[in-house]
């Protein structure tokens, strides 16, 4: 089974709702997308950050490769 649906968007109660982060955690930028700006989106994508703006260990490399080869 896939049943992949969107989440929701609740009304009504206030403070019971997942909210997404008004400020990009990478940069603190204006959230665009998914939580993040349109810059760190793609790098949300491309896996230099993950959902929290965390980068990986070899965040380097992925950045280097990431500037170089943009995701098609
Ligand atoms: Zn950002």
């Amino acid at each position: 089974m896939s049943n992949d649906k969107k989440p929701k968007k609740m009304e009504g109660t206030s403070g019971n709702v997942l909210e997404l982060p008004k400020q990009c955690p990478v940069c603190s930028g204006k959230v665009k997308r998914a939580g993040f700006c349109d810059e760190h989106f793609l790098w949300f994508k491309a896996g230099l950050v993950n959902r929290a703006g965390e980068k990986p260990k070899d965040f380097d490399k992925k950045y280097q490769s990431y500037v170089r080869k943009p995701a098609a």
